[in-house]
């Protein structure tokens, strides 16, 4: 009898068949496996079904580490002349169905040992890898997955290696990337300069794995001050890449989950709190007390920590705010302002994909910001789709295609707000669409009419969709929980388009992919000077408070009255006396709240003023709250403004006020989740938007909330902020235009 056991997901380029070989091997079993354009497909011949489930339970627990098995199904199947043997026989022919291609792998240990190792015919190669590891979905010019279609096409291999390539017991068997120092990429500079630059605390530019990158000496205060000058970068915190795990316990508190993820082949950059004795230059994350930590994931990374610097400043290789460098030619125009010298190599970088930001909450990864090592992997759907594509939001941008029952999103973008970045998502659009060979019959854009991407949407042909925004962060939430039914919505966020044409940011909603209703919000409050209210905390401190005590508030000698000069009250005192726009924001709720109890006037990047908020929060142990009052579907805060504003006055120590504040968000998050679920009996509560980033507010929120019983879901997979938009409206725009077909 024989049977067939099919695995769907990221099962290609990652080592799958060689190992299924040698598990076959072991359990004795006769038959063969090979790749088609849905996956993996392995026969066996058997009179014992037990056996082949036996066989399938030992795959999916022992599998590669790059691997994602999605689905496993076994069937029985006509058998022919019987097998003997196991072997690994050629990829079936194409069909119209397609694979996804899987994400760049860090190094693997096999590989790693190998680079120390001075015997082996690769120690000290920067471009080492196998099927376990190294550069993919930068590389992959064109499906299927082959060195042809890649940058290695370039390098011919020499005979040790196409010996490797074709020996199904080598682990680079079929390894399209793979290489030695005979054959393949070369460094420009020998790399002992490299870490002698360093070391002597200059900047040096690198070209990594999806881009260019900029580092220099973490515990060198001057290298890392010079880098963010010359960055023209603000306030916002550097990422650091340490030598090893032991490096990160001796400035970090780590748990085994967080060892885990950093140590994962995805590599992220893990935001980690910084321990108490660990001492580290305030340019690396001024003001807050966590920071973003990553491994080595390339062997040139690896290379570049066999000197005496063991943290690295390692950002992307970009002026603030353009998208990533991954050119050489580009490196040495742009770039050279920026690094004191620059080593770059010959192995071509197809497409950009910056660091990739995580931390572990609950002992569950969750993604900040999804790029390298986990783009382009897809989200299963609880359904099959039809094929749209969604176009994100403004700020984080990332794109979204449907195909089958996947939900592809694009890699982190950047903010649409500029040429280069608009051009970058072209550039990655162009590439998925072919290479998931996509043909979306429906654009899905934001409700805003002035962001970029609606703009860009609108420009195409076809049907399109205008969706809301905390609609499409709820819908996002439920799509990567395989929620169908309905769900209350809490969407806490900076800033999104309302249907009323004024900026949400506090909703509570009903909704399913079908739809939504607003079931609560923030009370609004003048948006004084729009897109600079969001920077400068101390514009929404004074339309809160002058909404809570009118033209009194001024008498009360706050830090925020300070913080502007006279001619701007001026302007915004006209603003708020006589408002053109209103905002239910919660961000700017925290922005408000943050100036008020000065701690922070102005946020020299997105939601720095909410963050330091926080870390002051995180100082306290104040176990009280302030009220808001709720009526009619609108949460009033200005009971709250006025009790913060009060204990300013009293002198109430600053770091305990963040902390009551914080608790009362979540208190007042679970008292509106009862009124609605009094209302519609629904229990399932999603938490979106940027502002559940805060893990204050979602410790305090989820407790709250599984106190009282309801189901609350969180996102994992994509994030939270607005680089998780794109998901939930390519499933609304899915739905709906399942509808319309249904209709017809
Ligand atoms: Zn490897
Ligand atoms: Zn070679
Ligand atoms: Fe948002």
């Amino acid at each position: 009898m024989r049977h067939r056991i099919v695995l769907e997901g990221v099962v290609q380029g990652v080592g799958f068949r060689p190992f299924v070989k040698k598990l076959a091997d072991r359990f004795g079993l006769n038959g063969i496996t090979f790749n088609n354009s849905s996956g993996v497909i392995i026969e066996i011949d058997t009179h014992d079904p037990a056996e082949v489930r036996h066989f399938a339970d030992a795959i999916r627990t022992q599998a590669p580490a790059a691997a994602l098995i999605e689905t496993c199904s076994i069937h029985e199947i006509p058998q022919d002349a019987a097998y003997t043997g196991f072997r690994i026989a050629p990829s079936a022919a194409r069909d119209t169905t397609f694979t996804l291609i899987s994400p760049d792998l860090a190094t693997c240990p096999d590989c790693a040992a190998e680079l120390y190792n001075p015997a082996d015919r690769r120690f000290g190669y920067a471009f080492t890898n196998c099927t376990n590891c190294g550069p993919r979905y930068s590389i992959t010019r064109s499906t299927p997955y082959d060195r042809a279609n890649t940058t290695m096409a370039l390098f011919p291999m020499c005979a040790n290696c196409a010996a490797e390539y074709v020996d199904a017991e080598d682990r680079r068997f079929h390894a399209e990337p793979v290489a030695c120092p005979v054959c393949g990429p070369r460094l420009s500079m020998p790399i002992a300069e490299a870490i002698a630059l360093i070391a002597s605390g200059k900047i040096l530019g690198l070209k990594g794995l999806g881009g260019f990158q900029l580092a220099c000496d973490a515990r060198c205060a001057l290298a890392v001050d010079e880098l963010r000058l010359r960055k023209r970068r603000s306030r916002k915190p550097f990422a650091v890449m340490m030598r090893d795990l032991a490096t990160v316990a001796r400035f970090c508190q780590i748990d085994d989950a967080e060892r885990a993820l950093l140590t994962s082949p995805a590599a992220p950059v893990v935001l980690l709190p910084m321990r108490h004795d660990a001492v580290f230059p305030d340019g690396v994350a001024p003001g807050l007390r966590q920071i973003g930590v990553m491994l080595p994931y390339t062997p040139l990374h690896r290379l570049l920590f066999d000197g005496p610097v063991d943290c690295m400043v390692m950002t992307s290789g970009n002026m603030s705010e353009e998208p990533i460098v991954i050119h050489n030619d580009e490196a040495q125009t742009k770039l050279s302002p920026l690094a004191d010298s620059i080593l770059t190599h010959n192995r071509d970088i197809f497409m950009r994909v910056d660091d990739s930001v995580a931390r572990v909450f609950e002992g569950i990864p969750r993604i900040n910001r999804r790029a390298r090592g986990y783009a382009p992997s897809a989200i299963r759907l609880a359904h099959e789709v039809p094929e749209v594509l969604a176009v994100g939001a403004e700020l984080k941008n990332t794109f979204c295609i449907t195909k089958g029952r996947y939900a592809i999103p694009s890699q982190h973008i950047g903010d649409l707000e500029n040429l280069e970045t608009l051009t970058f998502f072209e550039e990655t659009l162009r590439n998925l669409e072919s290479v998931y060979q996509a043909n979306p019959r429906l654009i899905v854009h934001d409700l805003h009419p002035d962001y970029l991407g609606t703009r860009w949407a609108l420009r195409q042909p076809g049907p399109k969709l205008a969706v809301q925004h905390h609609y499409a962060h709820i819908a996002s939430s439920m799509a990567e929980n395989g929620l169908t039914e309905k769900v209350i919505g809490v969407a806490f966020d900076g800033t999104g388009f309302g249907t009323d044409a004024q900026i949400w940011g506090g909703e509570f909603l009903v909704c399913d992919y079908h739809g939504f209703e607003r079931s609560a919000h923030l009370r609004y409050a003048a948006l004084p000077g729009g897109d600079r209210a969001a920077k400068q905390g101390w514009r929404m401190a004074a339309s809160h408070l002058h909404d809570a005590l009118g033209p009194d508030a001024r008498k009360i000698g706050l830090p925020c009255w300070y913080a502007a000069p006279a001619a701007s009250w001026k302007i915004v005192d006209h603003l708020i006396a006589k408002p053109t726009i209103y905002t239910s924001s919660c961000g700017r709720l925290f922005d408000a709240v943050s100036s008020i109890a000065g701690i922070s006037a102005e946020s020299g990047y997105e939601g720095e003023s909410a963050m330091l908020l926080e870390a002051a929060a995180q100082k306290s142990s104040a176990p009280d709250h302030y009220e808001m009052t709720i009526e009619n579907d609108i949460i009033d805060t200005r009971p709250l403004i006025r009790a913060i504003a009060s204990d300013m006055r009293a002198g109430r120590d600053a770091n305990d006020i963040a902390r009551a504040f914080h608790r009362s968000v979540a208190v007042m998050i679970e008292r509106v989740c009862q009124h609605i679920r009094e209302a519609t009996r629904i229990d399932r509560v999603c938490l979106s938007g940027g502002t559940f980033q805060n893990q204050t507010l979602l410790a305090d929120t989820l407790a709250l909330l599984r106190a009282s019983g309801f189901q609350p879901y969180l996102h994992a997979q994509v994030p939270p902020n607005d680089g998780g938009i794109s998901l939930g409206q390519a499933v609304i725009g899915a739905s709906w235009l399942a509808a319309q077909s249904a209709r017809h």
